[in-house]
């Protein structure tokens, strides 16, 4: 049995280390670099997968953020909603570009934010919403979208940690998460569910308009080289990972079965501790687990952790501070919402290692000390 990673990227690439090594040494060979065939081939790939007009490959998921915001045409002072309970690089941009973030409350459950979250915090200022689909689940669209056409407010979506879950609406249609709001932005990074061998990242959309703004916006806000209509930036995926990418997205939906079937594993085996609350399965999207996490009380949280770690078990917690109390932020803060229930999260989750190439016995041994943890408690 191999070590017991929260993610382990080595296993990964042995499987498809020949079809990896022939396609980065031809890239190389190219010498085609930045924007080679390689890049078009990933961007047509990805947009079929996802089922979208539009994709723009570009630098990073923290960057296909900041595009997307810059593309809105927001004034200074602007308001723009987001969790509370996300990765930093959500609220990072908005702040970033001299726009407010604006941070909710999340559901206890599924972590995501909900339109009842939402509403309260809308004014005359608000302009946008970035929904982040947490852990690989997806926030509810379908209200997000409603409430957004009524008071006239950009959506984009942070998929980042949710890359191939699907969201099923009322009438039964059924969207890639990150094709739903007005933009999607995404990651891929190493550990991400579909993650290269550095840094990278994609925009989606299906407006025509915003796409020929962000791909501009993108490339130095240019669309002729060295007329420069927009302020821009300069952020691409760069060849080597494009041919990375290509390789590793048509694996993405076994990737994300492997997680699930992970997932189904710890859910059957932990049903009946009832300190653990094991992760919310949402009716109206599928789950590509991201993170496995767990919730438990604060008190029993450390020591468990501590016990997994003593048994050679990592687990981690995401996240253990909300966004409100980042002092890059204590400028912004401004709550409007009872924190009780942000604070009761920070202190009670915990994620347990989930990934496409776990071993039977390594996930035995997992559950095992889980389980031998509570039975001496
Ligand atoms: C990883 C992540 C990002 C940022 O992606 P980078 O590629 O690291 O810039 C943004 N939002 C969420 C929710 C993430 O998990």
């Amino acid at each position: 049995m191999s070590d017991i990673q929260m993610v382990d990227l080595k296993s990964q690439y042995l499987k498809i280390k020949n079809e990896i090594d022939n396609e980065v040494l031809q890239t190389i060979q190219s010498t085609k670099f930045i924007n080679g065939p390689k890049v078009q081939e990933f961007q047509e790939n990805l947009k079929n997968y996802m089922g979208c007009n539009h994709v723009i490959p570009c630098g990073n998921g923290t960057d296909a953020l900041q595009i997307a915001l810059m593309a809105c045409e927001l004034e200074p002072g602007d308001e723009v909603i987001c969790p509370s309970f996300t990765y930093v690089a959500t609220a990072e941009v908005i702040a970033l570009l001299g726009l407010k973030p604006v941070m909710a409350n999340v559901d206890y459950e599924s972590f995501n934010i909900k339109a009842k979250h939402i509403e309260p915090l809308i004014n005359s200022k608000t302009k946008a919403i970035v929904p982040v689909h947490l852990f690989g689940q997806s926030a509810d669209m379908e209200e997000i979208i409603t409430l957004a056409k009524k008071y006239n407010l950009f959506v984009i979506e942070d998929n980042a940690q949710a890359i191939g879950c699907n969201y099923k609406f009322s009438n039964g249609e059924t969207k890639k998460t990150g094709t739903i709001g007005d933009i999607g932005t995404t990651s891929f990074f190493p550990s991400k569910n579909l993650g290269c061998y550095g840094d990278g990242g994609a925009i989606f959309t299906n407006n025509e308009e915003l796409f020929l703004k962000m791909k501009m916006i993108a490339n130095h806000g240019q669309n002729k080289k060295y007329y420069h209509k927009l302020t821009g930036c300069n952020s691409r995926l760069d060849s080597i990972q494009a041919a990375i990418l290509n390789i590793k997205l048509k694996y993405l939906d076994q990737y994300n079965l492997n997680r699930l079937k992970m997932a189904d594993i710890y859910d059957d085996s932990f049903k009946n501790i009832n300190e653990l609350v094991t992760p919310y399965r949402s009716s109206n999207s599928n789950h590509v687990f991201h993170q496995y996490t767990l919730k438990i009380e604060k008190k029993l949280r450390n020591s468990i952790i501590d016990y997994l770690s003593n048994n050679a078990i990592p687990a981690m917690i995401y996240y253990p501070v909300p966004l409100y109390k980042q002092e890059a932020f204590s400028n912004f803060v401004e709550l409007n919402f009872e924190i009780d229930n942000i604070e009761r999260l920070c202190n009670s989750v915990f994620s347990l290692p989930i990934h496409s190439e776990i071993e039977n016995s390594s996930q035995t041994k997992i559950v095992e000390k889980v389980l031998t943890f509570f039975k001496n408690i």
